[in-house]
């Protein structure tokens, strides 16, 4: 296996919170989103991040940032956390305001606590004439989840996500949350991280978003994940641009990989190709053996 270094405590940076929105169909993660990528909240750069990406960091006014995960339902965090990454520091559970607290936002609520991951609140449509933001409030009361703004815990920001209202006071609040979980790292080691996503593009070959939960990724690394590896040939940030490195909680689209690794697998910088061929080799034995296995039974 690949070890783990523990980081000096003088080596660790504040580091962007990295948030999933999570929520019930139709009730506006999407264009929670979408607002969030490219509307004014972000500092500099008009125009936004217009192509999609599993994966991205906004910079606030503030000139804080956070790293918002847009991977396809929450299907992907489960499946992630089913693979061993924790990727999320934050959920924001999105509600719409003329509806219920439905199946889905349920499951969400749960994944978020089993996997200990706090909540904030978005009660959306709050632009529309239907909407009853207190009663979701009620509904979520009901459930042991007790808003701050009625003396419990939980943050939650009435928004429209269509009308961009409330965006950047949620946003707010979700690094109010990240404050207290204090969110440190070192970018000044081997990078280590997860797979969001990954294709076959037909012109670049193999290209994956990954997200750098440790350390700094460079161009030239050698990096492994699941059976596939390679030499970092470019790395690209949400604006399609090349960039030399990334560094803790942000993502970029890798060029190299040999293969399409897996969402979730965790990745790692190996010393050289021969080492990252070696534990390939030795993890695609286990897995015949393992298969083998299985067949037998
Ligand atoms: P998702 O399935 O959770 O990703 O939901 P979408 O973002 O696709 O939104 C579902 C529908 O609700 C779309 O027609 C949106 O335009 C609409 N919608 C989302 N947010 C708002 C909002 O704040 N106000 C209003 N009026 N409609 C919204």
């Amino acid at each position: 296996a690949v070890a783990e270094v523990e980081d000096a405590e003088e080596d660790l940076k504040p580091r962007a919170p990295i948030v999933t929105v999570m929520g019930h169909v139709d009730h506006g993660k999407t264009s929670l989103l979408d607002y969030v990528r490219n509307a004014n909240v972000i500092a500099g750069e008009a125009g936004g991040i217009t192509q999609h990406v599993g994966a991205y960091n906004v910079t606030l006014e503030s000139g804080r940032n956070i790293t918002f995960l847009d991977t396809p339902g929450h299907e992907a965090f489960t499946a992630m956390r089913a693979r061993g990454a924790q990727v999320t520091d934050i959920a924001i559970i999105i509600i719409a305001a003329d509806d219920d607290i439905m199946p889905q936002t349920k499951e969400a609520i749960n994944h978020a606590v089993a996997a200990n991951v706090p909540i904030v609140f978005a009660i959306n449509k709050i632009d529309k004439p239907t909407a009853n933001p207190d009663k979701i409030k009620e509904s979520l009361a009901a459930m042991n989840f007790l808003v701050e703004e009625w003396g419990g815990k939980y943050q939650s920001q009435d928004i429209s996500a269509k009308k961009g209202l409330g965006v950047k006071e949620l946003l707010e609040k979700v690094l109010l949350e990240a404050d207290m979980l204090e969110l440190k790292a070192n970018p000044h080691r081997n990078a280590t991280g997860t797979i969001i996503e990954s294709t076959l593009d037909k012109g670049r070959g193999y290209t994956a978003t990954v997200l750098v939960s440790n350390g700094t990724l460079h161009q030239g690394d050698v990096v492994l994940a699941g059976t596939s590896f390679g030499r970092v040939k470019a790395l690209f940030n949400e604006r399609g641009q090349r960039i030399q490195e990334v560094g803790p909680a942000m993502s970029a689209t890798l060029l190299g990989f040999n293969g399409a690794p897996q969402a979730g697998d965790q990745f790692h910088v190996m010393s050289s190709e021969q080492e990252a061929r070696e534990i390939t080799t030795k993890r695609e034995q286990l897995q015949r053996e393992q298969d083998l296995r299985t067949q037998k039974m």
